[in-house]
């Protein structure tokens, strides 16, 4: 605080109708060492920062002073300690600052800075290669000729896994050519950590991700497994998984709500537990539907896509406007999953679980 150090006893009953006289020896700016010692019935000038004097023991705000030539007026009794900071009053010698793991964040860094620690052993980001797979696919605000359509995985999962942390690496797009999608997976295995397809991996004809994924594991040699399997969820289905030469490889599937859903189940968890994360996976809190979530039994969990309010104390979840998996506009709007299980669907007022997809991990 801005004000007097002095001694607090010097200021016994001290108040507005009666102040206490004391002497005042010097003045003492943030950013400067003291050279005189505070003593009885003396009082120093001292701005907030500045290290308190030898001597004094606590400090009245300037507010509560009155200067008056060479002595001050105190009209307000001190403490022992009053507005003062003791060294070592966050942080002491010995103490662990920051445990294996922290997440740094802004107040993390400050803390580090404080320390003079300007160097740290941190895990370095993963690169994570995303490429988009489709001869339907169009980059960027090129008229679109029938039959084509614009790719919006691309630069959605560019950006959730920058959001994730990662280093996204941007593979471009590839049409559905066994050969050209291997080649550019093969680059994209010698510089990435980690890599995400889009589209091409559900039963088409014309689906050669797992074809070229299949082919780079075993006849390339770089070794590894290739799992190409169908997940009882809905969106999100198809899913490619496999780890080729150490690196792991996540084929999503290419309905921009699916892919997005894909990521976050699946692709997001591990990319966090790569990075040596100690939280992973989104919270889950219990919601209350805010309208209907229909569904069937078809023995999958639906995760339909809500907007999350609170509402006197509880969330409540409302489904975005549209629910299909090619609906990415009306997804957008989201910031949660409902998890509806398998069966007739949730009614309004209902109670469901929410995955947050608006807070980055469970603790
Ligand atoms: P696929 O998984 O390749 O069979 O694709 C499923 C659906 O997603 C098809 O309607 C594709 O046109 C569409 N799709 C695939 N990739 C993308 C993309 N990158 N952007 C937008 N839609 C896509
Ligand atoms: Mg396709």
């Amino acid at each position: 605080m801005d004000g007097y150090a002095l001694r607090a006893v010097d200021t016994a009953g001290a108040s507005n109708g009666s102040p206490v006289r004391l002497a005042v020896v010097g003045e003492l700016p943030a950013g400067r060492a003291p050279t005189v010692a505070v003593g009885p019935g003396q009082a120093i000038r001292i701005m907030t920062g500045a290290p308190v004097p030898d001597g004094a023991d606590a400090v009245v705000m300037v507010e509560r002073t009155e200067a008056e030539g060479d002595s001050v007026l105190v009209h307000q009794e001190a403490r022992v300690g009053d507005h003062v900071r003791e060294a070592g009053g966050d942080v002491r010698p010995g103490d662990l600052v920051l445990p294996a793991s922290t997440v740094l964040g802004p107040a993390h860094l400050g803390v580090l800075a404080s320390l003079g620690r300007v160097e740290v052993l941190a895990r370095p980001r993963a690169r994570v290669g995303v490429l988009s797979t489709g001869d339907e696919l169009v980059e960027g605000a090129a008229p679109l000729a029938p039959g084509q359509i614009r790719d919006s995985n691309r630069p959605m999962l560019l950006a959730l896994v920058a959001e994730a942390g990662c280093e996204p690496v941007d593979l471009g797009t590839a049409r559905d050519d066994q050969a050209l999608i291997t080649s550019v997976l093969e680059r994209a295995l010698d510089s990435c950590d980690a890599v995400l397809t889009s589209g091409g991996v559900s039963v088409g004809d014309y689906d050669f991700v797992k074809a070229a994924l299949d082919h780079l594991a075993g006849e390339v040699g770089r070794g590894g497994t290739f799992r190409w399997s169908q997940v009882a969820i809905k969106p999100a289905k198809p899913l490619a998984f496999g780890v080729i030469g150490g690196v792991p490889v996540f084929g999503l599937p290419g309905n921009p709500v699916s892919s997005l859903v894909s990521f976050e189940l699946f692709a997001r968890p591990a990319l966090l537990q790569a990075m040596g994360h100690p939280h992973r996976f989104r919270p889950e809190v219990p919601a209350v539907a805010g309208a209907p979530l229909p569904r069937r039994r078809d023995g999958k969990l639906h995760l339909d896509r809500v907007r999350l309010h609170v509402e006197d104390g509880r969330f409540v979840a409302d489904p975005v406007r549209a629910q299909a998996s090619n609906a990415l506009a009306a997804t957008a709007a989201a910031n949660g999953l409902a998890l509806v299980p398998d069966g007739e669907g949730v009614e309004a007022g209902e109670a469901v679980r929410v995955l947050r997809l608006d807070v980055p991990a469970d603790h």
